[in-house]
């Protein structure tokens, strides 16, 4: 629009919520009772021990300066001994963990740190938008990871000789967003081989990595052998603590690309708030009770919509972590259509699968971050859908 506004920006893609958000203001407006089931937020409130910490450092005037660039020691501690304790993974809290304000951000930096322009960054479709985005912005040139359709695994054989030669950088993500795909450490292990043997460095993107039920422990990259001479893991407190305002994250791993990243974020930005490092070490050195006590939330909440998705046809593999269903569309519709129609015929937003990239196209996003008793509102509103008559309708 505007010739002082860069080509990149230019090029980025629309905002593709957008036409879901004018579409939820309409029916509002018209006195629809919405429930949005598109949110990626937690609506739990951050537990009261964390809250409780942060109220302590900002009665200290001498945490009101700026903080290391880096980030306070007893945060970056935390981050090293939560290591030790959940994966027995070692880590040296000066040179292996980096403070970041949230993980997006992280995400986002390391991207110029690692690549030039004309780089190619190899990203799994459908996957978090960021990676894409940051990759553009950052002048690279992104790849499609290729997934198989069925659990949402890389298939490394699948990547053509080319892209591989030229990739410089990979993303992963498991649990994942928005497939809700969790793996077992074998799937790491193969990654950290094929990234070594093709010299592609490895982000993991941990947000969910806590977020999981029953049994299933999801692994970090860092437990493999090795994986810290090719890797880095991102986490986040704003899912797993219901933190997501707060602006609070880690990266640990791979000391030369931390190193590249704090050069970009020192000429940047100057770290987090120190009240704020020292609640989040709070919460890392708990006894992560408040986690759990989410996830059997989370898990309650899940049984319930695939139990109402089963009931009007649409058929959902039950997911071990994440707070997201991610299934397919009734056949005969795309995901914009489907998505349309649940807004229009029930009330009831989800995101379509195509916003997480062209393979997401056929399917869509559930997320169960919304209070359970809207959630049993939509329950009972979907289960009065006729998906028969939303194909019929479809071929008009
Ligand atoms: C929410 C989310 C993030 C960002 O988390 P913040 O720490 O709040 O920036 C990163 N990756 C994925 C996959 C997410 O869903």
């Amino acid at each position: 629009m505007s010739s002082f506004i860069s080509k990149r920006v230019q090029s980025l893609p629309p905002y593709l919520f957008s036409i879901i958000d004018e579409k939820k203001k309409l029916l509002q407006k018209k006195g629809v009772d919405v429930i949005d089931l598109g949110i990626g937020a937690p609506d739990l409130p951050t537990p009261p021990f964390i809250v409780n910490r942060l109220i302590r450092e900002l009665e200290n005037p001498g945490n009101f300066k700026y903080s290391s660039y880096s980030g306070c020691k007893e945060y970056r501690e935390a981050v090293a001994s939560f290591y030790k304790k959940q994966y027995n993974v070692d880590l040296d809290p000066d040179t292996e963990v980096l403070t970041l304000i949230g993980s997006k951000e992280g995400i986002a930096h390391v991207i110029p740190a690692l690549i030039d322009p004309g780089d190619t960054v190899l990203i799994p479709d459908p996957g978090y938008p960021v990676y894409r985005t940051a990759t553009d912005l950052a002048g690279g040139s992104c790849a499609d990871l290729p997934l198989d359709h069925e659990d949402y695994r890389p298939m490394f054989t699948h990547i053509s000789d080319s892209i591989r030669e030229k990739a410089k950088l990979m993303f992963l993500n498991y649990p994942s967003n928005p497939t809700a795909a969790t793996i077992e450490l074998d799937i790491f292990e193969s990654a950290i081989a094929f990234a070594k043997k093709h010299k592609i460095a490895i982000i993991h993107d941990s947000a969910y990595g806590l977020v999981t039920f029953d049994s299933y422990k999801a692994p970090s990259i860092l437990q493999v052998n090795g994986a810290k001479e090719i890797a880095v893991e991102f986490g986040s407190l704003s899912k797993s603590f219901n933190m997501t305002g707060w602006r609070i994250g880690y990266v640990a791993g791979n000391r030369e690309i931390i190193q590249a990243l704090s050069k970009v974020k020192s000429n940047t930005d100057t770290c987090q708030f120190l009240p704020i490092q020292y609640a989040a070490a709070e919460a890392l050195n708990s006894d992560l009770s408040s986690v759990d006590e989410n996830n059997h939330i989370y898990k309650q909440r899940l049984e319930k919509m695939i139990n109402a998705l089963r009931n009007i046809g649409i058929a959902v593999k039950k997911p071990r972590g994440t707070f997201f269903i991610w299934a397919a569309v009734p056949s005969g519709l795309t995901s914009q259509q489907f998505t349309e129609k649940l807004l229009e015929e029930a009330g009831v937003i989800v995101t379509p699968g195509n916003a997480f990239g062209p393979s997401g196209e056929g399917y869509f996003r559930i997320s169960l971050s919304v209070a359970t008793d809207r959630l049993d509102e939509a329950v009972k509103r979907m289960m009065t859908l006729d998906l028969e008559v939303m194909n019929h309708d479809s071929n008009h």
